[in-house]
């Protein structure tokens, strides 16, 4: 079979099916083109795309300045490894760190291997910095979390889909509550053994769960006291997808540890850092940790784009402003909806709460039907859809889509 041979959907889908393993349930549309907030099929039908490649994306689909930025890179130089320097990875840690306020960066590909870092350089700081025993030093976490899929991550999920019969689960980590604050503060004090606070400022896979307003200032405060450091893992609600640069800059938290992913490339690499200051980031030391694509030049060229593109298109003040229209345009048909609960979410990271139980497929039925009008969404359980197109999308095409979802919806009441 030659590679560039057309397929049908059916086709592709019969592939994946025999050839690929079962680790997703993808909603059967089968796409091969994208460009700004839409995606086309192989039968040539166009969608809205309202997931983002969950908030990957949010500079559009194809951005001509990142994929730019990437081909050039890749035609000069794509991988060094970290066993030399290349001239490109130190600029963009300078412009990484300046843009988002911090002393240095550490660059990894993925999320969850952001994720796994951050937690290694909490330890290590809480070995070295706080005078923490060796290997007593605890990390608390949230329920509901969701930060990624390696064998620890997973061993601090409370997602039985995700964890079952993945054991021997690594150790270390207390989870409460989330936007609980005495849940918090009751651990803090009751366990000097704890380095860190791991949370997402918006629970994304969960559901979209936005926390009380003063729930992160108030952890972080609740940190400082018991010298205790506050990680966040904005790699969903990071790079303007809740209308500010990051969702804690709502409420003006600097987090001791910032975890990026997802949209800091525009999703055209996977690209993903950390980043902190010099007291914390300055436990690490060579052979410590690293990663061979970790910083490579292209990842490097194609980041820098991604985060010039967030600022020069005013990413963040759209997302802001489309995402109290998306929120104002549905909750007038929810006044009268017996389909749809609520809607929620800040910025363009909204979802909606169907009227049915967890367990019902409604949801997906839903998106299906939202699929045959002509927008992608998925569920995030059986009874939640998100919301998260593309940053770029203008006020008229996010009324043309708020017109589509409500015609679909109606087609359930
Ligand atoms: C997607 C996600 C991750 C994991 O990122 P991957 O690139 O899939 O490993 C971690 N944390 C949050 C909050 C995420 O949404």
């Amino acid at each position: 079979m030659a590679v560039l041979e057309q397929l049908t959907s059916q086709q592709a889908i019969e592939l994946e099916d025999k050839y690929g393993a079962h680790n997703y349930h993808p909603l059967p549309v089968v796409l091969n083109r994208g460009e700004g907030v839409h995606v086309w099929d192989v039968e040539g039908v166009k969608y809205y795309d309202f997931l983002s490649a969950y908030s990957a994306v949010n500079q559009g689909h194809c951005h001509p300045k990142i994929v730019n930025a990437m081909v050039s890179q890749a035609q000069t130089l794509t991988l060094t490894s970290r066993a030399f320097y290349n001239d490109i990875l130190g600029r963009y840690e300078k412009f990484a760190s300046e843009y988002f306020n911090f002393d240095k960066l550490l660059p990894m590909n993925t999320g969850a291997e952001a994720v796994e870092t951050a937690l290694k350089i909490c330890r290590k700081w809480a070995y070295e910095k706080k005078g923490i025993a060796e290997n007593e030093a605890e990390i608390v976490v949230c329920e509901n979390n969701f930060h990624g899929r390696t064998t620890t991550i997973i061993s601090f999920s409370n997602d039985p889909v995700a964890r079952k019969n993945f054991g021997p689960y690594t150790s270390g980590f207390i989870k409460i509550a989330y936007d609980n604050l005495e849940a918090l503060e009751e651990t803090l004090k009751s366990n000097p053994n704890v380095a860190g606070f791991m949370a997402e400022p918006i629970q994304g896979e969960a559901g979209v769960y936005v926390p009380s307003e003063g729930y992160l200032a108030k952890a972080k405060a609740l940190c400082e006291k018991h010298n205790v450091l506050f990680i966040a893992d904005e790699v969903q609600t990071g790079i303007a997808r809740t209308g500010k640069l990051l969702a804690v800059d709502h409420e003006n938290v600097k987090p001791d540890i910032l975890i990026l992913g997802k949209a800091i490339s525009g999703g055209a690499y996977p690209v993903s850092a950390v980043l902190a200051d010099d007291h914390i980031m300055g436990v690490i030391r060579p052979g410590n940790h690293g990663s061979t694509f970790g910083g490579n030049p292209v990842a490097a060229a194609v980041a820098m784009a991604a985060l010039e593109v967030v600022k020069e298109e005013g990413l963040a003040e759209n997302a802001e402003r489309l995402g109290k229209l998306f929120r104002s345009e549905l909750n007038k048909y929810i006044e009268t909806s017996g389909i749809v609960n609520l809607v929620r979410g800040k910025g363009l990271l909204n979802a909606i709460v169907i009227n049915d139980d967890e367990e019902s497929d409604t949801a997906w039925n839903i998106c299906m039907a939202l699929k045959n009008n002509g927008l992608l969404a998925k569920p995030t359980h059986g009874n939640i859809i998100r919301f998260a197109p593309p940053l770029v999308m203008t006020e008229e095409q996010l009324l043309d889509c708020v017109a589509i979802i409500i015609k679909t919806l109606k087609e359930f009441e």
